[in-house]
């Protein structure tokens, strides 16, 4: 069975939660961070007023990783549509798989 690509998901909703109100948190699956080849966090909180599409991101290692040389660009915060959007992700993320 061939690896499947699942960069991107979105969590179902809280139980009990209200989609009408308050932020929207939308997971991701691991990134691989170019530094250290760890598994990157990413995690979008995104507020719909307005019907704005862009999140704010945070992305940081899964595990604290001091040996990686990209540890001063994380964590990687910031505003986009995509996490790939964010300033700096170029530098930090892996390759898409
Ligand atoms: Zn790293």
């Amino acid at each position: 069975m061939p690896p499947v690509c699942r960069a991107e998901f979105a969590l179902p909703p809280a139980p009990g939660g209200s989609a009408a109100a308050g932020p929207v948190v939308t997971g991701h699956r691991p990134l691989i961070c170019r530094g250290c080849s760890g598994h990157l966090y990413a995690v979008r909180t995104t507020d719909h007023a307005g019907g704005n599409a862009a999140g704010q991101w945070e992305v940081d290692h899964e595990v604290p990783a001091p040996m990686c040389p990209l540890e001063d660009l994380l964590p990687l915060t910031g505003t986009a549509v995509s996490v790939h959007d964010l300033p700096g992700a170029l530098e930090v993320l892996g390759p898409a798989c």
